[in-house]
């Protein structure tokens, strides 16, 4: 039979931001050690990990030294130094996502052609190495408009992305090596997060549908399950299945989707860690993605993805005109409706949209949930 041996229950996170912090969550209920990697001694992470690591995830050295001392690793955010995890892994440790998986991720140009090479549908796109040459490409009429303009390396949260939709917008395009996308006519935008564990077995959350804050590009309210058909939803788990396959990944991949107005459903990019889209499953589904990663990684079965209940979940961010040391107006009038889960993220310090926490909203009636979560959104509010 097999044992849950202390000596295994120890594990690193890079990253020490919210999701570290639900993963913690979820990890002490089976006795779990984390061992937090996170620059900023302030991080979410910082008082809650069993040990906290002031360094930086980028530098190879600090990971390598980090990684060093455990056995297994995973991660919150995935920019981190990959050639540190590769050396780790050569060494014989245990790295979710796997090094090379991360390698492709974190370049949006490489993970445009992995989706390319295995056949998964995505927008059409074409490389471009600097602003000079897409002005170019434009002048020469070579390029029509509208398009979407994403830099290769590192962006989150809609910064390395342009939306041009006529020469009015040229002035927001972006330095550096990147991808040209062809604007989407997006009919919805879904999430499905899918686990992978060590024997190959998979298991789909159910597909979420996102409503974006029209100016600060973060997610306003999401909604489990989406509102889509069976067949969509089928089409969707169905591409989140290959995609985790051919990336032969192990651990938890969030794929973000586009449902067009025509009924495609094309893979935007993808997250091999926990994902905000994922939040919700803590309290509206049988298994949370924090356990789901956890039980990937300490080769336990992979926990039923089912729903308990709807959900709408909402981001608290900064209230729009306050920066300073975060303070929380309307806590009690929420707390007191039923069904109502708020999640602060322990950060010291608020400003304009910064994610501050969230709230889960769970409920056997879609409406009325609906209209909590709108309750939620205007009473629940981080000022300074
Ligand atoms: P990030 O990695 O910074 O979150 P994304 O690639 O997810 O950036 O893009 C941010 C948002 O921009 C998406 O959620 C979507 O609303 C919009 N977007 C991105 N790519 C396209 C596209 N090809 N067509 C239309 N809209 C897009």
């Amino acid at each position: 039979m097999q044992t849950l041996d202390n000596s295994k229950l120890e594990l690193g996170i890079l990253g020490g931001g919210q999701l570290g912090k639900m993963l913690i969550e979820a990890g002490s209920d089976w006795n779990v050690r984390c061992h937090v990697l996170d620059p900023d001694p302030e991080a979410s992470c910082a008082h809650l990990a069993h040990t906290f690591v002031c360094g930086s995830f980028k530098d190879y050295d600090t990971v390598y030294q980090f990684g060093k001392q455990l056995d297994q690793i995973t991660l919150e955010i995935e920019h981190v130094h990959v050639g540190a995890l590769m050396q780790l892994e050569q060494e014989g440790k245990r790295i979710y996502p796997q090094p090379g998986v991360l390698a492709v991720i974190q370049d949006k140009g490489k993970q445009k052609m992995f989706y390319e090479d295995n056949d998964l549908p995505t927008s059409a796109f074409q490389f471009i190495d600097s602003k000079e040459e897409l002005i170019k490409l434009i002048e020469e009429d070579k390029l029509s408009f509208p398009f979407v303009q994403k830099t290769c390396a590192a962006g989150y949260d809609g910064k390395g992305v342009a939306v041009i939709r006529s020469k009015a917008d040229l002035d927001k395009l972006l330095d550096g090596e990147s991808i040209i996308e062809d604007l989407v006519d997006i009919e919805k935008e879904l999430s499905v997060i899918v686990a992978r564990n060590a024997k190959g077995a998979t298991a789909c959350f159910p597909v979420v549908e996102m409503e974006f804050h029209p100016t600060a590009n973060l997610v306003e309210f999401l909604l489990s399950p989406a509102h889509i058909t069976a067949q969509q939803e089928q089409a969707a788990i169905d591409i989140a299945v290959r995609c985790i396959e051919a990336f032969d990944m192990q651990g938890i991949l969030a794929v973000e989707l586009f449902l067009t107005r025509s009924g495609e459903i094309l893979i935007n990019e993808v997250a091999p860690r926990p994902h905000n889209s994922g939040h919700h499953t803590i309290e509206a589904n049988y298994t949370s993605q924090y356990q789901q990663l956890l039980r990937c990684i300490l080769d336990l079965p992979l926990g039923s993805t089912a729903a308990r209940a709807h959900a709408v979940m909402v981001n608290v961010l900064g209230a729009e005109g306050y920066a300073g040391e975060a303070r929380y107006a309307g806590l009690p009038e929420c707390l007191a409706v039923e069904g109502v889960y708020v999640h602060l993220y322990g950060k010291k310090m608020t400003k304009p949209f910064r994610k501050m926490g969230h709230v889960t909203i769970i409920g056997q009636n879609e409406q009325v949930i609906r209209e909590k979560a709108a309750f939620i959104k205007d009473n629940l509010r981080v000022i300074a």
